[in-house]
């Protein structure tokens, strides 16, 4: 098998080009570190079989954030014929990484993309010249048609065996001494085949008079490869690297002012547009008008459209037909209200809402691939710094909307470890699509004209509680320093058709595969729990079942929230499983099969399961905050370790615990009563602060745990 590796800065068409390669439908998106991770693929061609790898973005070998170390390993480390993506637009910045895999002697094959856009502005590149002049083959293409063919492989080589040995040295030698025995020990593999570059020349002698490294160490020391360096020469190095960084982009502005015509006019990524997009009152208003308004229109307008039509037809093509056929077959209750109840009700209500989600998912689509994310980040940048955030945790927010487990894998991308920490643990403040339809069913069940600006107001009260939260955490556990962002603005450019029918079928697929895989399977199992007895006998009454005999053991912890019924205990344990199965669970306790039905009983008292209007606004609190789902909790864990992923559990538990509390016993005990323990609690909170400041300033000792050194 051959491995193929796809390279380049970020946003330079890699994840379209491995798509279009690969027949794949990968994320991709127009913000710099959507590709946290390498994707790979295998494929036929030619009767062979190919490893494409799709590698996060990256600007140099000198890496400065994780996921271009991820990037730079595989780079440098893996067997792998090469292809660079260089933007034409960008085509300065692009060729230094092709000059530094030049230095290591790595084989490539340079693929100009974005080629439409350049020439469009009058811009052109003499790609033969180029060619000539690089010594590298060079291929204008267009990553979103082109096809996998002969030509884009030929000629090239692979190369790096040596680089194993460098991570192997780097390994087991700790000190320079070390290093340079396994150096000399490995030199007839580490010196074949090895030209130093003209613009380094001078460099490299210098190095080589001041220190006592030899050529190779040199040529890796001033492509970062992180090779041991005794201490006495590291300031050397560094200015070095200064001079090398230099010395590349004069060599790749003289070669291009041979051979790239540029339009005068032409500024690449700045558009006319952004005077207006930049300003923070047009950005922070105009996006939440826009987003509230797509909720509005795709749940509250077309929404009871889509779903009713959706429930007619599964109705038609599948309840009907085979409920008939298990009444005229079948005299077994027990089987039938399985099938009605335990199948059907479980995704009757979450497909019901399939298409809603997707639009949704398209939505936040339209944004990311307009450029308009990058923009947002540079706008927020300065307000969230102020909350120990910054602006990267906007596109990490932003997939939130979508799914919270996804963007705490994105977190890693944050620089640094307290920001990653914060990003993370505070990412399920922002509410994912899998509550928004248990948002929409409660609030138009209990607040039918109010329901969109409870809805409204639930996101607002998350990213609220994300801020605060974040400057708690700020001063006290987590501080982060400000530090710079560096940015690059995609193009401003319409949305791809393409793109977006690619992201509605992939997000329809996978909410399917939920549906079948998760959430029936869950609510498989809260049907026979809820139906069965201690004794293990079918029970059609629901209060007699194990489930509801455990909850309504528990219940109790919430009779001051008002949520004191079994089954809401019940569906927000089953919640933090997949946050669709509360609605699952409600259908499948109140036995309703559609969004309809289900709106009804949840206020009729007689139901299993059903709410007064404090309860239901309790309830959209409590559920908008208690717990992330169980996948998130567990990229939550592997992002930040044990502590922190309790830390997010309890905290988000009890914020939640407390604003539940207020706003019902508010609506049920007065105004009065709500303030009084507003303040109470927030004496509490204080309290809590100020002794884990203390712990923090080592002036009291921490209680808990007599050997804590956490700082
Ligand atoms: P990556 O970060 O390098 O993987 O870049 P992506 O593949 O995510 O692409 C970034 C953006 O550029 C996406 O919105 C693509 O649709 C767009 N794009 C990719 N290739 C081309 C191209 O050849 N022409 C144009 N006009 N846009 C492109």
């Amino acid at each position: 098998m051959y491995k193929v590796a796809l390279i380049g800065n970020p946003n330079v068409g890699k994840s379209t080009l491995f798509n279009s390669l690969t027949k794949s439908s990968e994320h991709t998106g127009n913000f710099h570190g959507v590709t946290v991770e390498e994707k790979r693929k295998i494929i036929k061609f030619n009767n062979s079989e190919y490893e494409f790898i799709d590698l996060p973005g990256m600007y140099s070998l000198n890496y400065f954030s994780f996921e271009e170390k991820v990037a730079r390993d595989i780079v440098v480390n893996e067997k792998a014929y090469r292809l660079v993506v260089v933007d034409a637009n960008s085509i300065k910045r692009n060729l230094y990484l092709c000059l530094q895999l030049d230095e290591l002697n790595l084989d490539y094959k340079i693929l100009i993309n974005n080629y439409d856009y350049f020439s469009k502005n009058k811009n052109t590149i003499n790609i033969e010249k180029l060619s000539k002049l690089l010594s590298k083959d060079i291929e204008i293409i267009n990553a979103k048609k082109i096809k996998l063919n002969d030509n884009l492989l030929k000629n090239l080589k692979i190369n790096n065996n040596f680089n194993k040995k460098i991570d192997e040295n780097r390994n087991f030698s700790n000190n320079f001494q070390n290093f340079n025995k396994n150096l000399i020990h490995n030199n007839n593999e580490f010196n074949s085949d090895f030209k130093i570059k003209p613009y380094l020349i001078d460099i490299v002698n210098e190095l080589k008079s001041t220190t006592n490294l030899d050529i190779k160490s040199i040529i890796y020391a001033l492509n970062g490869l992180d090779i041991a360096i005794d201490e006495k020469y590291k300031s050397i190095i560094n200015k070095s690297i200064e001079r090398a960084i230099k010395a590349r982009y004069d060599y790749i502005d003289k070669v291009l002012s041979e051979c790239v015509h540029f339009n005068r006019n032409y500024i690449y990524g700045s558009s006319k547009a952004d005077k207006f997009l930049l300003n923070p009152f047009v950005m922070t208003i105009g996006f939440l008008a826009l987003f509230l308004l797509s909720i509005y229109v795709i749940f509250f307008l077309l929404g009871p459209i889509i779903s009713d039509a959706l429930n007619l037809l599964l109705d038609k093509i599948l309840y009907t037909p085979i409920m008939n056929l298990l009444y005229m077959n079948f005299d077994n209750l027990w089987l039938i209200e399985f099938v009605e109840g335990g199948v059907f009700s479980s995704f009757a209500t979450v497909v019901s809402f399939l298409p809603q989600v997707v639009l949704l998912f398209i939505f936040l689509t339209l944004i990311e691939d307009s450029g308009i994310i990058a923009r947002m980040a540079y706008v927020f940048d300065d307000t969230l710094s102020s909350f120990g955030l910054n602006g990267k945790a906007v596109y990490v927010m932003l997939m939130g909307i979508g799914c919270n487990t996804m963007s705490c894998m994105a977190s890693r991308n944050m620089n640094g470890k307290n920001l990653k920490i914060k990003t993370a643990i505070l990412n399920p403040f922002v509410s994912c699509m899998a509550r928004l339809p248990v948002f929409v069913l409660i609030a138009s069940a209990f607040f039918s004209k109010f329901a969109f600006l409870i809805i409204s107001g639930l996101y607002i009260l998350g990213i609220v509680l994300l801020l605060i939260i974040a400057k708690i955490l700020n001063k006290t556990i987590l501080p982060t320093k400000s530090s710079e962002l560096l940015l690059e603005f995609p193009l401003l450019r319409a949305p791809d058709f393409k793109h977006i029918l690619v992201v509605a079928k992939v997000n329809a697929i996978d909410m399917l595969k939920r549906v079948f895989t998760i959430v029936l399977s869950v609510g498989i199992i809260v049907w026979i729990l809820t139906h069965t007895t201690f004794k293990l006998i079918y029970t059609d009454t629901i209060t007699e079942s194990i489930l509801f005999k455990i909850a309504d053991k528990i219940d109790f912890i919430f009779t001051p929230i008002g949520l004191n019924s079994a089954g809401i205990v019940l569906a927000l344990i089953v919640g933090i499983f997949a946050k669709e199965m509360i609605l699952s669970t409600f259908s499948i306790c109140n036995n309703a099969l559609d969004n309809a039905s289900l709106m009804l009983s949840l206020s009729l008292a007689t139901s299993v399961i059903s709410f007064t209007s404090a309860s239901a606004l309790s309830f959209l609190i409590f559920s908008l905050i208690y717990a992330p789902c169980i996948s998130t909790i567990a990229v939550i864990k592997a992002e930040t370790g044990r502590f922190y992923m309790w830390l997010g559990i309890i905290g988000e538990f009890t914020i939640a615990y407390i604003l539940s509390f207020i706003v019902y016993q508010a609506f049920t005990r007065g105004i009065v009563f709500a303030l009084v323990s507003c303040i109470i609690i927030a004496i509490i909170l204080f309290a809590v602060i100020y002794l884990i400041k203390q712990i923090k300033n080592k002036k009291i000792k921490c209680l808990f745990c007599s050997k804590c050194n956490r700082k």
